[in-house]
């Protein structure tokens, strides 16, 4: 995928905050410290268009990039770090869940999860979440090149089972040796196809 443009378009907390619905969306989402910015920034090819934060999980902002005036991506806040308040944490689920109920451009949700962990409740109920909803979503397996390469596939069958889906439509991602770029950037395509503008 060539990158003519990625650039960061505004922080939302609430639905009025967001930018208009003018092109296809894909939300990344995951536990703080899987790899989120990193991905995003492989995807687009810049080191630091997502900045990745010292103190994970304090921003609870929802933060919109646009992509080759084509897409928009939009970073979730982590979830599940410890050191974040209470009250931050507790924002998270409604913060998300109005995020995802009314976002009519919403092309589907990309979830994130270290290839080295098994899934907690909160991937469980996430996915849950998102086929009641009818939201497609792709699942990739971060930090692959932790793993020797037999080691990524008896992870991704273990994971693919304990979520009961089919191991081949979890992608193994590394942004340290970029596997995995080629094929999620086809999958999101694909989900953009899908997307219709509104009129
Ligand atoms: P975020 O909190 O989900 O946005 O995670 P970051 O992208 O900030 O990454 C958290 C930590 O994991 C950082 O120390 C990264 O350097 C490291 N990391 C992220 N992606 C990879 C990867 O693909 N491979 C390896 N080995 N480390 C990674």
């Amino acid at each position: 995928m060539i990158i003519s443009s990625a650039e960061f378009i505004t922080s939302a907390v609430k639905p009025t905050q967001y930018p208009p619905p003018e092109y296809p969306e894909l939300a990344f989402s995951g536990r703080s410290n899987v790899g989120k910015s990193s991905l995003i920034n492989t995807l687009v090819n810049r080191r630091h268009l997502v900045k990745t934060s010292r103190t994970p999980g304090r921003t609870q902002l929802i933060n919109f990039f646009l992509v080759n005036r084509s897409v928009l991506f939009v970073d979730l806040p982590g979830y599940g770090y410890a050191k974040v308040p209470v009250a931050v944490r507790k924002n998270w689920g409604p913060m998300i869940e109005r995020y995802i109920g009314e976002r009519e451009n919403l092309s589907g949700l990309v979830n994130l999860l270290d290839i080295r962990r098994q899934p907690g409740p909160e991937e469980h109920s996430l996915a849950g979440w998102l086929s009641a909803r009818n939201i497609a979503c792709l699942w990739v397996l971060t930090k692959a090149d932790k793993l020797s390469k037999t080691k990524q596939k008896n992870r991704r069958l273990a994971i693919s089972r304990e979520m009961g889906i089919d191991p081949e439509t979890l992608i193994l991602f590394s942004a340290k040796t970029r596997q995995g770029r080629d094929i999620l950037w086809e999958r999101i395509q694909e989900l953009c196809r899908a997307f219709e503008p509104q009129a």
